[in-house]
């Protein structure tokens, strides 16, 4: 009999709507898989195992009243904990929100739900999706299916590694400065982060609101092209949201999966090539850009000399917005409230509980952000890391005219011992030094699988013009279809 888990999302799709096997055993297997394997992943924090069934069965009951279902119906999806999901626990990955079950589903949740597919659970996370490797959450790290003593990626390690372990065929994660592409390369599966504002963030649990961009996590480049067009487009409920039609990323993932890139133009970043990288990762990204030419791709070289400083620039814009963001968790309106016995004043209580509740990462952004938004330091550090933030731009859209996309490696280096960077945070903090420009910027950005590097994966990164998400995702499929999936040894 086939093994559902290893089947893709498109597969799964097309076998239940042919009635060769129903979303209900599609969901079983999955769960199954989950109860086999997640006491050693530590993917998921909540598993909806009622909830899933219950949508499956729906699925099922439409299907045999002969209505029309779309291309991801009985497919189920592992979403981050970031996103408010109706009445089942959303905690961030923090101890501030543990046990609040949101009143409301986030606008992504919604899309999920209308498209058919079956939401399987949360996912485990660094806390407030700071962090390069899941180990911030406050609920145990995840646990990369390739090696389990190493790392998944971060922020949405749990995600990315519910795919690698089989466990979900397609997930959600979030992307501020890398969390869904840097889990992509390091476990070996395919993540993009859409345009800003091409997907909503009505019900994100927000971190650095300029930045944040939820998006689509899956095997395969064809399965999160779908799921992007399922998820994105225009929402009223959230004020950056563009107000435009998500670009065809299918027709483009499956028009770059014949494998011809005849006429596209690539540009290799300068500042993101070899020098940085470990070398195994600059191997395998140089063998990528020499199949990305035999392709037909034109491939050139190009200097985007700010792209240095948007480490930087990041770490002052994130936190400052942060620190403003997470002022709303204060012990009085959700989740933890700490130490109100009656005696103490508000503002005890708030200080008691912000202490309790936050890890020590997270605590370490507000201050920054606090400091950085002072007065008397504002201009000197926010205010230039915005001016960063203009070059940044302007060294794309400089690219933009002379290349269709840019190309680098996803991450500097493969997935690392769990433990070997969180007593320096800059070591962390440079997990993301290839993924944060794309964000300061807005545009899209893709990780695809493109080889190994002593046994572990590796990430190449397409970068497109804003709103010009469907580029990335030819490009993407063009190189799978030349280098093919990569498979974790079994569990
Ligand atoms: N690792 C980066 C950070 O810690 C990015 C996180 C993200 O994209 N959510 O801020």
């Amino acid at each position: 009999m086939t093994d559902l888990t290893k089947l893709t999302a498109v597969e799964l799709a097309g076998l239940v709507a042919d009635g060769q096997t129903s979303a209900v055993e599609v969901t079983r297997a999955h769960l199954d898989r989950i109860a086999a394997v997640d006491d050693r992943v530590n993917a998921f924090l909540h598993v909806d195992a009622d909830g899933a069934l219950a949508a499956a069965r729906a699925v099922d009951e439409r299907r045999a009243a002969g209505e029309e279902l779309g291309p991801l119906a009985g497919v189920p999806v592992a979403v981050k904990d970031v996103l408010t999901t109706k009445g089942v626990p959303t905690t961030v990955g923090s101890k501030i929100l543990e046990g609040w079950r949101p009143p409301y589903d986030a606008t992504i949740v919604q899309r999920l739900r209308a498209a058919g597919t079956v939401l399987l659970g949360k996912t485990n996370m660094d806390e407030f999706a700071m962090g390069s490797s899941t180990e911030y959450s406050a609920y145990g790290p995840t646990r990369n299916p390739w090696d389990t003593d190493r790392i998944p990626g971060g922020s949405g390690g749990g995600s990315a590694a519910a795919l690698a372990a089989y466990e979900a065929p397609l997930a959600i994660g979030s992307d501020t400065g890398g969390s869904i592409r840097q889990p992509g390369a390091v476990t070996g599966t395919v993540g993009a982060k859409p345009t800003y504002g091409g997907t909503s963030r009505y019900g994100l649990v927000a971190f650095s609101s300029s930045l944040d961009t939820p998006g689509p996590c899956a095997r395969t480049v064809l399965d999160a092209a779908l799921l992007h067009a399922a998820i994105g487009g225009h929402d009223p409920r959230d004020s950056t949201s563009v107000p435009q039609p998500v670009p065809d990323v299918v027709a483009a993932a499956r028009l770059g999966a014949t494998g011809d890139l005849t006429g596209v133009k690539l540009g290799v970043v300068t500042e993101f090539s070899g020098e940085g990288a470990e070398p195994g990762v600059a191997a395998a990204f140089r063998d990528s850009v020499d199949a990305l030419a035999k392709l037909g791709a034109e491939i050139v070289e190009v200097s985007c000399p700010h792209f240095t400083y948007a480490l930087p620039a990041y770490y002052l814009i994130a936190p400052s917005e942060c620190s403003s963001n997470l002022a709303r968790f204060d012990g009085v309106r959700f989740g933890l409230r700490e130490g109100d016995d009656g005696n103490r004043s508000l503002e005890e209580v708030m200080s008691l509980t912000r202490d309790a509740g936050f890890g020590p990462e997270v605590k370490r952004r507000i201050m920054l952000g606090t400091y950085a938004l002072s007065s008397g330091y504002y201009d000197a550090y926010y205010g230039q890391a915005q001016k960063v933030r203009t070059l940044i731009t302007r060294d794309f859209t400089a690219a933009f005219e002379r290349v269709d996309a840019l190309i680098s490696p996803t991450t500097p280096f493969v997935a690392f011992p769990i433990g070997a960077r969180t007593s320096d945070p800059y070591q962390m903090y440079l997990a993301d030094l290839y993924t944060i420009p794309t964000n300061l910027y807005g545009g899209p950005g893709i990780s695809v699988p493109c080889g190994l590097s002593e046994g572990l994966p590796v990430g190449l990164q397409v970068m497109a013009p804003t709103m010009a998400d469907d580029r990335m995702y030819r490009v993407a499929a063009a190189l799978e279809s030349a280098v093919g999936t990569f498979t974790p040894p079994a569990l």
